[in-house]
């Protein structure tokens, strides 16, 4: 579980005081539950700062080439820790929905974070497999691992759920004006709600008159077929789920090099096609330029929003 010595973990955990959390990943994947967890154990917990154009390069120099995008801000973001804490915590995440699998590099997490930054921190884990373990075990086992005492385990655990079903449910409901678009965007939660990322696509769909929406990964629930990787079945879902009459298309912010989307996309298209729903996706990567999305961007609207007129004038 430590990067050091097993047989020191015991004692040495007793050390920690300041545990840091990068801002990648599990981070949006449980918004809100690990800090706060970490917190009301008692320990002061550091976030690494949000994604920069910084980060960006940084991970570009760090990580491995072939990497995706967000594993590689990972590494930055666990870079950016280095010097500021006792330890770092990088769950090993197996499965965050039941009766599905999460991407296998979220598994490899732990050993990467060991061997690439061991001089710098040592890295706390815990296994996170929802298909299999309920969220609130691996809970107490991170508080037991950390030597928390049962009844402060199962007050830190209750009060992280409720900050993170509060964080998932804080998103603003989408004001619907008449005659406007509405976009659905979909992509993986570190994609969408790290703000470095997704931000400009939001800005450009606002300042294009388009009222777009983030697809909530609140619902725990999705039926693991035909895809079983966990936060593709949720996004699925949502698609089979969506109303032609009320949603004008949907942006798909994909990551660069993700096994994951490069076979899901295709049932994405399959299904929006049959509901006549335009896609379009916008690949994410450290050399993306903003010029060439808001290009993209406006073209995609553009031609929605001429198929409206044209649809309205033959009525
Ligand atoms: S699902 Fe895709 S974007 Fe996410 S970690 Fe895996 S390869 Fe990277």
């Amino acid at each position: 579980m430590f990067g050091k010595g097993k047989s020191a973990a015991k004692q040495e955990v007793r050390k920690f005081r300041t545990v840091g959390i990068p801002r990648a990943l599990v981070y949006y994947l449980y918004p809100a539950l690990w800090e706060t967890f970490l917190r009301e154990l008692g320990l002061t917990v550091v976030v690494s700062s949000p994604t920069s154009r910084k980060t960006v390069e940084h991970a570009g120099l760090i990580s491995e080439t072939e990497h995706c995008l967000p594993v590689k801000l990972s590494d930055a973001h666990l870079a950016e820790l280095s010097g500021k804490v006792d330890a770092v915590f990088v769950p090993r995440i197996l499965s965050t929905l039941r009766g599905h699998i999460a991407c296998p590099k979220l598994g490899a997490l732990p050993d990467c974070a060991r061997a690439q930054f061991s001089d710098d921190f040592n890295v706390i884990s815990v296994e996170i497999n929802e298909a299999r373990i309920p969220l609130e075990a691996s809970m107490a086992e991170l508080g037991k691992r950390l030597c928390a005492k049962v009844t402060d385990i199962q007050r830190a655990a209750e009060r992280a759920l409720s900050a993170m079903r509060t964080a998932q449910t804080e998103s603003k409901p989408l004001i619907r004006p008449a005659g406007a678009l509405y976009f659905l965007v979909i992509g993986h939660p570190y994609n969408l709600h790290d703000a470095f990322l997704s931000g400009p696509v939001f800005q450009k769909l606002e300042t294009l008159g388009v009222c777009a929406e983030p697809v909530s990964f609140s619902c725990r629930e999705a039926v693991p077929e035909p895809v079983k990787w966990d936060t593709c079945s949720i996004i699925y879902d949502r698609l089979r789920r969506l109303d032609p009459q009320e949603w004008h298309g949907v942006i798909h912010l994909s990551s660069f090099n993700c096994g994951c989307d490069s076979i899901v996309s295709t049932l994405y298209h399959d299904v929006l096609r049959e509901k006549k729903i335009p896609l379009m996706t916008l690949v994410l990567d450290e050399h993306a330029g903003q010029a060439g999305v808001d290009t993209r961007l406006e073209a995609f609207v553009d031609s929605i929003k001429e198929q409206h007129e044209h649809a309205a004038t033959r009525h």
